[in-house]
This record gives C-alpha cells, sequence and structure tokens, in this order.
C-alpha cells in the first residue's frame, strides 16, 4: 500500500503529515521524495544510515567518429543538443537521459557516460524504514532521485512528495495507491489545494484532504470538498503546543493521544477506501 502526502505549496504540513502517518503505521516505508529540501530525516533521525550515489545518462561524443550528420541534435525532441563549432553539445539540465540520440547517430559516435545528480540514504527508525532521496545542489530536476528512492518502497509506504504539482509531483504519485492532499483553510491554501487535486484528478487517483491549521472552517474549500465529494479525512486545529513540538523535530504521534488518534483514524479510512490494494 502507497499512500502519498502532497500539498499545493510548502508550509501546509505535507512532512508533519506524512511522518506522522509512517509514524503511525508502525512497521512500514517512509519514503523522502522532496528531494530539494528532504526535511523528515530531522524528525526521524534514521540510524544505520547508508547512502548511495544517484546518477543519470548523459550522451557523450566520439569526435572521431562523428561526421557532423545532425541527425542527433534533430532527434532530440527535448532540444537538449546544439551542434555547435562543429561537434554535437548536450545542455544536461534538459537532457532526458533517453538514449535515443546514441541510437540514431549511423556513426556509432554516442556512447553514455554516468553524471550523478544526488544520493540515497536509507536507514532505521524503530520499525520504520527511512529513505532519503537528497538533489545534489544546482541540479534542474529531481527525477532521477525520486525514481530511485521509490524502488525502496516496501509494504504500507508514505510518500513525502514535493510540493507544488510539477512533474517531480507526478513522478512521486504515480504508482500511490493513496492520494492524502494537506491543505491550509485559507484562500492561498484553498488555491494551491485545487493544483494538487487536479493533478491527482488527472491521474486517476484516489483521494482525500486533511485540513490542517483549521481554526475555522474556510467556506470555499469546505463547499469545493462538499460538491466534488472529496472526503475529509481529518481536521488538525492550530495548536502551539503541537507546534512547538514539531519546531522541536519531535514526532507528534509520539508525544500527543490526540494526534494519534487522528492518524491512525487516517491510515484505518485509507485502508477502507482503498480495499484490495498492496
Ligand atoms: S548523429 Fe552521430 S555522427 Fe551525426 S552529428 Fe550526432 S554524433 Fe555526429
Ligand atoms: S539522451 Fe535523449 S534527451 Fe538526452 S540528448 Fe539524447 S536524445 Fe536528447
Amino acid at each position: 500500500m502507497r499512500i502519498a502526502c502532497l500539498s499545493g505549496k510548502g508550509g501546509a504540513g505535507k512532512t508533519f503529515a506524512a511522518v506522522n502517518l509512517a509514524a503511525a503505521a508502525g512497521e512500514a516505508t517512509y519514503i523522502d521524495c522532496d528531494v530539494e529540501e528532504p526535511n523528515g530525516r530531522l524528525f526521524l533521525k534514521p540510524e544505520k544510515v547508508t547512502g548511495t550515489t544517484v546518477s543519470c545518462l548523459l550522451p557523450d561524443f566520439d569526435s572521431e567518429k562523428c561526421t557532423g550528420c545532425k541527425k542527433c541534435v534533430q532527434f532530440c525532441r527535448f532540444h537538449a543538443l546544439m551542434y555547435v563549432r562543429e561537434k554535437p553539445m548536450v545542455f544536461s539540465e534538459v537532457c532526458h537521459s533517453c538514449g535515443g540520440c546514441s541510437l540514431v547517430c549511423p556513426e556509432g559516435a554516442i556512447t553514455e557516460k554516468e553524471k550523478p545528480v544526488g544520493v540515497l540514504e536509507v536507514g532505521q527508525y524503530k520499525d520504520l524504514h527511512v529513505v532519503t532521496g537528497i538533489l545534489n545542489p544546482g541540479e534542474a530536476s529531481g527525477v532521477p532521485v525520486i525514481r530511485a528512492a521509490l524502488q525502496r518502497a516496501q509494504g504500507v509506504t508514505v510518500i513525502d512528495c514535493p510540493p507544488g504539482s510539477a512533474c517531480s509531483v507526478m513522478e512521486s504519485v504515480m504508482d500511490a495507491d493513496y492520494c492524502v492532499l494537506i491543505a491550509e483553510p485559507t484562500a492561498f491554501g484553498f488555491h494551491n489545494f485545487r493544483m494538487v487535486y487536479e493533478l491527482v484528478t488527472l491521474l486517476d487517483k484516489k483521494c482525500g484532504v486533511l485540513i490542517n491549521k483549521q481554526d475555522a472552517p474556510y467556506e470555499p474549500l469546505e463547499e469545493f470538498c462538499r460538491s466534488g465529494h472529496i472526503p475529509v479525512l481529518a481536521r488538525i486545529a492550530y495548536d502551539p503546543e503541537i507546534a512547538a513540538l514539531t519546531a522541536d523535530g519531535k514526532i507528534a504521534v509520539e508525544k500527543d493521544a490526540g494526534i494519534r488518534e487522528v492518524f491512525s483514524d487516517l491510515l484505518v479510512q485509507i485502508r477502507g477506501q482503498i480495499g484490495g490494494a498492496r
């Protein structure tokens, strides 16, 4: 069973939800796919951490064999190749590592070389298997690191997605059985919530909403959920004590019985809605 936690913007409580959901699940896997800012490890503090390098493949050109036909440049639909000073040149930021250019080169002048783009850290916190994807600074796309991280999914898996609704989020939820959308009951929070809701609807994912930091219902959000038959899984009121625990790097379900009940119930609801998923 794979549960993805998403929010349209940072600060809504996505990592808070993912960490606490994973901790409430007990024997489970937590995967931090927020690879530009992986914060889950600050709460889970995994031990026995091992790291492996994540690389992507880039084309490498043999100038001795290249005849300058430009078939590789014409083939690349991502416009990652240019022919400059009588040789092809790759823009690694936009290359999708599809390998197509090396296949179309009639001279066999293109091989692929590995370029490190990030690190995958794997460790243990109590019964939780903690997987953290970390993108190298300056890299344009976190997708290769996210793919590598998701390969470590096993058993009940909670995925902490990147914020927003870009392609890295799409990659993170692609194989999810259920999406928990974390929303703030404000005009801005509602706007961002709708963006992630559109994304998961497009991907035909089952989903529900966790309304976080709710002092009072925000009627446009309530109406949107009512009319769209989107289940509201939980409402968590703003609580300075929970905020202080979180700021202190503590896991709320381990310290607060009320929050533990919220996340345990969330798991029961999700299991009920998924039915027979892995
Ligand atoms: S397809 Fe091969 S031979 Fe043609 S320009 Fe590209 S690298 Fe050179
Ligand atoms: S590997 Fe694919 S995306 Fe990258 S330069 Fe070659 S054709 Fe373009």
